[in-house]
């Protein structure tokens, strides 16, 4: 390239030779270029410089020194030697053609220390920069993955509702407000089981999934929705208003669910239970309000599908009662804290009243609540399974007692009627036991009397009939207790090993006086005492508390009755009274 450099001549040739030196210099010492250029590149560019230097030295132009410095640090030859073999080269140079440099190589020097330093700085700035958006972007993603975390710990992955973690958060975070009434619907899918196992566990997910969109839809905002368990889900109202409300949130959680729900070419219908309680918070704590909703639970799916129950503490505390009734009975059979009471089974030919029979009625005296009647604890004792213990009780009480009559009293001691449970019956072990208390006790079979009620014999097919059957043929009397209150099926009183029909206290209520009973009542009254004696059965009028209803009763044929128009039960002792002088009387 020709170039004219100034006074002193110089030529291309020479030029050239400079920058090829000053390459190979720069080329020995330590490279550590930062922009990395091409051998001709570099070439290139030294050519341009050496030929602007070579024209600054002639002139002493040593601003354009200092600009050929700094564009030589702009072009990132930078490192620790590399301005000084540049600097040696080019003084090497200028001196082998005369030129006094100095200067101007003090200037280049100048130039491009500055260059290199506000690159340094740059760099330094680009760096820090760098870092902190490195620094920012990880720790978003920090935060990105803790709130999937999050999400994941507290919410359902199956229907992406709240889970029990998150909505055990929400309910603690409802009760920070001591006067806040907190609600609560519990609700519990009915027969998700059935669905997962005829239809297959997809189906089941995808149900699940679509009921928890449909309750979450439901709810709204401020009334969160979660699953709490596989078929079990609530709905937290943090701020319930009238009772009212709750009821109508149950009732639309059982409409939402009412509508068919199509599932993977399914059309599937669902049911559930709702348990519904609400309460302020400063009254209850978070896991009694839950604990309450799920007992409320408990009784609407023991009604039946498609129910909700509100919470009641009288009610709760009543069962709760039954609990510890039913726990302490086997106990309580144990220490003998059972006994009976005895009412007579009188005749009604000739107004005598005379007493035939007595019914065993077994009561409780228990240590803390006094005397309990029956109806406190022998659906209890079936439900729990000691009826077997406690029945075995009262028969082997009413046998004894039947002998001790039948030794007092001779052939007037009356019949016992011993009430027997259905499970009792069914117990394999029941019939040898009876008949073992009959040979014992050496009382007549004849002297004892069965009571099972209708419902009892309606699940009565099979071997328990045929126990039945046995102790009817060996002498011992059966009789249907409460006939009129269940099914009242005709059809069975000639089907069954039966000797006595006891009219049950509502029937005979419908008489109790001369404006109660309708045509109809009496009509029906005297087709059942009718067909009864058609087949050969005694009929035995309970719960006569009026003389209206002896007198009616006696009038359509009926035999003998029990209540306390008559006789209250009574101790055994006080029977034996009564029966003693009725015996001297009939005598
Ligand atoms: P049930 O066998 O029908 O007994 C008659 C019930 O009616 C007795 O009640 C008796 O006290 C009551 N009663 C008698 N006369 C009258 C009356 O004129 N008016 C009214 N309103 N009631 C009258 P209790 O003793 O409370 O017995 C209730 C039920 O408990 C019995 O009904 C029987 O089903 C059952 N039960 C009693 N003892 C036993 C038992 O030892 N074993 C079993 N399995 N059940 C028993
Ligand atoms: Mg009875
Ligand atoms: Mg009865």
């Amino acid at each position: 390239m020709a170039w004219d450099g100034g006074s002193v001549g110089t030529d291309a040739g020479d030029t050239a030779e400079l920058a090829r030196r000053w390459a190979a210099a720069l080329a020995g010492g330590a490279r550590d270029h930062v922009v990395a250029l091409s051998a001709a590149e570099v070439t290139q560019l030294l050519t341009r410089l050496a030929a602007g230097l070579d024209a600054a030295a002639r002139q002493g132009d040593s601003r354009a020194a200092a600009e050929i410095g700094a564009e030589f640090a702009e072009a990132r030859f930078v490192g620790d030697e590399v301005l000084g073999l540049s600097v040696a080269t080019l003084a090497a140079h200028f001196a082998t053609r005369g030129l006094d440099a100095a200067a101007v190589l003090g200037a280049f020097g100048t130039g491009y220390v500055r260059a290199f330093r506000a690159w340094l700085l740059a760099e330094q700035e680009s760096a820090r920069a760098a870092e902190i958006a490195a620094r920012r972007a990880a720790e978003q993603r920090l935060r990105d993955n803790e709130a999937r975390l999050r999400f994941h710990a507290q919410h359902d992955p199956l229907t992406g509702l709240a889970n029990r973690t998150r909505f055990f958060d929400e309910l603690g975070a409802a009760f920070t407000d001591p006067d806040a009434r907190v609600g609560l619907c519990y609700i519990d899918i009915d027969g998700l089981e059935s669905v997962n196992e005829t239809l297959g566990h997809a189906v089941g997910d995808e149900l699940l999934a679509q009921v928890a969109r449909r309750f979450a839809e439901l709810a709204g905002p401020g009334r969160p929705a979660a699953r709490i368990g596989g078929d079990e889900f609530v709905v937290l109202v943090p701020r319930a208003g009238a009772p009212s409300e709750l009821a109508e949130l149950a009732d639309a959680v059982l409409r939402v669910l009412a509508v068919p729900f199509e599932v993977h070419g399914q059309r599937l219908t669902v049911t559930a239970g709702i348990g519904v309680y609400a309460e302020r918070a400063g009254l209850t704590s978070p896991e009694e309000l839950l604990q309450n909703a799920d007992t409320a639970l408990y009784w609407a799916k023991a009604e039946g599908r498609g129910r909700w129950a509100v919470y009641d503490a009288d009610r709760q505390q009543r069962e709760r009662t039954r609990l510890d009734l039913a726990s302490a009975l086997p106990g309580a059979v144990a220490r003998g804290e059972f006994f009976l009471e005895y009412q007579p089974i009188v005749t009604l030919a000739n107004r005598q009243a005379v007493p035939v029979a007595v019914e065993a009625l077994v009561r409780w005296r228990h240590p803390e609540l006094g005397v309990l009647g029956p109806g406190r604890f022998i659906d209890l004792a079936e439900d729990s399974g000691h009826i077997g213990a406690l029945g075995s009780d009262v028969l082997t009480m009413a046998c004894r007692q039947a002998r001790r009559w039948h030794e007092q009293l001779g052939p007037a001691a009356p019949v016992v009627s011993v009430n027997v449970a259905a499970a009792e019956v069914e117990d394999r072990g029941w019939l040898p036991r009876v008949q073992q208390l009959i040979d014992d006790t050496g009382i007549a079979p004849a002297q004892l009397q069965l009571e099972l009620t209708e419902r009892t014999f309606m699940h009565t097919t099979g071997r328990p009939l045929q126990t039945l059957r046995i102790l009817a043929e060996s002498g011992v009397r059966i009789a249907i207790d409460d006939f009129g209150t269940g099914y009242s099926n005709l059809a069975y009183l000639g089907r069954l090993p039966l000797h006595v029909v006891k009219l049950a206290g509502p029937f005979v209520h419908r008489i109790r006086t001369a404006g109660s009973a309708g045509r109809n009542d009496l009509l029906i009254l005297e087709a059942i005492i009718d067909l009864c004696h058609g087949l050969g059965l005694t009929v035995t009028a309970e719960c006569v508390e009026t003389r209206h209803q002896a007198d009616r009763l006696l009038e359509l044929g009926c035999d003998t009755a029990q209540g306390w128009f008559f006789q209250r039960p009574m101790a055994a002792g006080l029977a034996t009274e009564q029966l003693t002088i009725a015996a001297a009387m009939a005598d």
